[in-house]
């Protein structure tokens, strides 16, 4: 069976429907291909939290994004997130490597596209529960990004597929995309699997949106490393590079940190991939206000270093770096009402205990003496005449130890005392193809476009390296798809 679509767009997760509909405002017929059923489709996106970093100089930027009642615009302070900013922000965490044409385009079409978003109804809200705290009597937000989509990934999803519905675009479920349909020249269509039945689809354009190979155990040993099949999957079990490999078979140019990914501290005891009931709620974020500790009983991260927003996404790789894959986070009664909300969730590997030795020897698989002392020279090293402050980098840091830790510092010494076990769960890998920037074509080898194939969201190389600012998945996502759908349906237009 043979059917002729103007765009297809491979994947059903944030970018692929922002391409769809990008492509179909753009005039095209548009077709979605989704390995998944329809009940575990959505891919990534539907996992995550929902926090989006975009360029915003204002409240008035804020606002092209939500609605902010006079009250909430009085009683806080949303702090900015420039262009300037953001720019840093991603040059220093990928240690000034992230392709600064991309990185361009993501920053300065951040704002615009999220007013796109809500013009495709996606729903923000202002995240008052995870990127804010009180200071005299105001609410003041933290890291630069006090957006979040209402209703989580989840809900990005869901506003953007009811969207797509209304638009009369597509969606084939439990089709896999397996090869590209190619002359030699230029792309045609998709060869998919369909229930488990072979299916040629035609198109003037494809979209590959398809994620990355995170839930490939085989290409995380081979790309990221030994000891990375042991990771466990933040999110979807569908992204196992399919859509990279059809894109190189066909001579498409890799691009980006190839052995790089997004990995975060999960509970130990978590399911191999991510259940959609508990989301995003494995991960253990509050880090910055306690210690990691490692089998040996030490230390091996600087825990305060910044923000969470800027080192959990390497942190996990740091975890699955120590013998057994695991590291125990240790709070102390005075950050307790500090830890966010995935601390208090039911399914979580959690110890508890009056004295630090009582704590020591419930660590499951820690050596107590080592941990003892770690906590002991800990405790002499935090700098006693800086205050702690949560809202800001507070400066409160340790003297002569190793590690350092940088901020947030203070003595664990207030009982009870309570741990929690994580292990490495990956989010996305940073490996990619590299993309015209104007209109997300994929380039071959040698940087010529691949008439007919445009791809987005985690597929694009070259943006993030080693590390990530949170909330920039499904900004460059949106930005990314939209930029391809657009692409494509221009393309299948001056085809036709
Ligand atoms: C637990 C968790 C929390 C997160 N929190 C945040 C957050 O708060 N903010 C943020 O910005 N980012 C967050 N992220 C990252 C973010 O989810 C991703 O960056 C983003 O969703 C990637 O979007 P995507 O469309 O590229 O991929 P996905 O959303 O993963 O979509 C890929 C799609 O392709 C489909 N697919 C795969 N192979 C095939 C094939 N062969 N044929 C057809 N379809 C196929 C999949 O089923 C899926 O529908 C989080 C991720 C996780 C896992």
């Amino acid at each position: 069976m043979t059917t002729q679509f103007d765009v297809i767009v491979v994947g059903k997760g944030n970018a692929a429907l922002c391409a769809a509909l990008s492509a179909h405002e753009n005039g095209a017929k548009v077709l979605m291909l989704e390995a998944a059923s329809e009940e575990e489709s959505g891919g990534n996106s539907r996992f995550a939290g929902g926090v989006m970093r975009f360029a915003y100089d204002s409240v008035d930027d804020l606002k092209r994004v939500t609605e902010l009642s006079d009250d909430e615009i009085a009683n806080s302070d949303f702090g900015t997130n420039t262009k300037e900013e953001f720019f840093d922000d991603l040059f220093r965490l990928t240690s000034y490597r992230t392709d600064p044409d991309l990185s361009e385009i993501l920053v300065t079409q951040s704002l615009d596209t999220m007013a796109w978003l809500r013009a495709k109804g996606a729903r923000f809200v202002p995240n008052f529960g995870r990127q804010s705290g009180m200071v005299n009597g105001r609410r003041k937000f933290f890291g630069r990004m006090p957006i979040e989509v209402s209703g989580g990934g989840a809900g990005l999803v869901q506003y953007l597929d009811a969207t797509a519905k209304k638009s009369g675009i597509e969606v084939f479920y439990d089709t896999r995309a397996a090869t590209l349909i190619f002359d030699g020249e230029r792309v045609m269509g998709v060869r998919v699997q369909q229930k488990g039945k072979p299916l040629e689809l035609r198109a003037s354009a494809v979209v590959l949106a398809c994620g990355g190979f995170e839930a490939n155990p085989e290409w995380r040993t081979r790309y990221l490393g030994p000891g990375w099949e042991l990771a466990k999957v933040r999110g979807t079990r569908f992204n196992v590079g399919d859509g990279l490999k059809m894109a190189l078979e066909i001579g498409a140019a890799p691009y980006g940190n190839w052995s790089g990914c997004h990995a975060t501290g999960w509970d130990r005891n978590a399911p191999e991939f991510g259940d959609i009931s508990v989301g995003d709620q494995f991960q253990k974020h509050s880090y910055i206000f306690g210690l990691l500790i490692n089998s040996e009983g030490k230390r091996f991260v600087d825990e305060g270093w910044d923000f969470h927003s800027f080192t959990y996404a390497k942190y996990g790789g740091a975890v699955l770096q120590q013998p057994g894959q695991f590291a125990w986070q240790v709070f102390d009664a005075k950050v307790k009402h500090l830890l966010r909300s995935e601390y208090r969730i039911k399914f979580m590997t959690k110890v508890s205990a009056n004295t630090l030795e009582e704590l020591a020897a419930k660590l499951e698989g820690v050596n107590p003496e080592g941990f003892l002392k770690t906590v002991r020279a800990y405790n002499a090293a935090v700098m006693k005449d800086v205050r702690f402050d949560h809202i800001i980098k507070d400066g409160k840091g340790t003297v002569g130890i190793d590690p350092p830790k940088s901020n947030w510092a203070q003595a664990l010494d207030t009982p009870p005392f309570d741990a929690y076990a994580t292990t490495c769960g990956i989010t996305f890998t940073f490996g990619g193809l590299r993309i015209e920037r104007e209109t997300g074509q994929v380039l071959n080898v040698h940087f010529h476009k691949i008439p007919g194939l445009y791809c987005a969201g985690e597929m694009v190389g070259g943006l993030f390296y080693f590390n990530y600012p949170s909330g920039t998945g499904l900004v460059s996502g949106a930005v990314f798809g939209r930029i391809a759908g657009r692409g494509a349906a221009l393309a299948a237009k001056s085809k036709a």
